[in-house]
């Protein structure tokens, strides 16, 4: 049975989908099949891979709508072993959409059940809020990844964060679990992103991943090519992080078995 990771993190601008773009193409690239869901209306995740967002016509917002099977929704990538469901602008209106329905925190879960046979890992890009979209990826998850930028308000927002893992532990999905919390953009130059991370490092301990995301330009340029970095620069130090992210995440899932 796969593992499904969601991204998330409320806060904006933190690494959630560049993340899920290259830890998606560095798994794939160990054999893992890989789908990646991406469930912000901005789409980065799907143009980051090469997909032509104009040109979706059924996407994370038809699947949870139901209107379509998740499976129909799936494209390949140009990544080896990573498929998409892409999304598309409409996903804004789901919020509203969904209100009404009596399932809207489980529209995405039940939606992908059967693909969990199909797929080693499924990631879930989510957006940069805690509404229905993030709830939906919680609901549905084994695991949340927590990519987070060790800045002075980082460790306020995580607080938020994590009272909505608790809530949706407590209400909606009793199994799920934080699978780690990542530190990117990091620049090991500036004595506050030490301090931040050394913090960190003493409420969450090993949850916390050793491996570390610096910050790296040629991240920052590969979706404009629409590439993961390893396809756009496999020698630069941010695709060389992202690789051993996948290791360690496969490492860790083999201790626990
Ligand atoms: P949003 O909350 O808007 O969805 P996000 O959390 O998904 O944002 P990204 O889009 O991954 O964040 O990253 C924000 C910006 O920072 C992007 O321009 C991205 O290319 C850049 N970026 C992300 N990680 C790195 C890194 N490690 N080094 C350099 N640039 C990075
Ligand atoms: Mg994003």
């Amino acid at each position: 049975m796969g593992k499904l990771i969601a991204i998330a993190n409320q806060k904006g601008g933190v690494g959630k989908t560049t993340t899920s773009i290259n830890l998606a193409a560095s798994l794939g690239i160990l054999e893992k099949k890989v789908l990646l869901i991406d469930a912000d209306p901005q789409a980065n995740a799907s143009s980051g891979l090469g997909i032509d967002i104009e040109t979706i016509e059924n996407g994370t917002y038809e699947v949870l709508e139901h209107t379509i099977t998740a499976k129909k929704a799936i494209l390949q990538t140009n990544s080896p072993n990573v498929d998409i469901i892409p999304a598309h602008i409409d996903l804004v209106a789901i919020e509203i959409e969904l209100v009404d329905k009596q399932d809207r925190e489980y529209m995405l879960k039940n939606a992908i059940g059967t693909l969990k046979k199909t797929y080693d890992f499924i990631l879930i890009d989510c957006p940069p809020t805690l509404n229905l979209l993030t709830v939906n990826a919680l609901v549905s998850a084994t695991a949340v990844l927590i990519p987070m930028q060790c800045e002075y308000y980082a460790l306020e927002g995580l607080s938020d964060l994590v009272g909505t893992i608790k809530r949706v532990k407590k209400q909606l999905n009793p199994t799920i679990e934080i699978e780690g919390l990542l530190r990117t953009l990091f620049d090991k130059r500036n004595t506050l992103a030490q301090q931040v991370s050394d913090e960190l490092s003493s409420h969450f301990g090993s949850k916390v991943y050793k491996t570390i995301i610096p910050r790296n330009v040629r991240l920052a340029e590969a979706p404009s090519h629409g590439k993961a970095a390893m396809f756009y620069d496999r020698s630069s130090k941010g695709a060389k992080a992202y690789l051993a992210l996948a290791e360690e995440i496969l490492k860790g899932i083999h201790n626990e078995k």
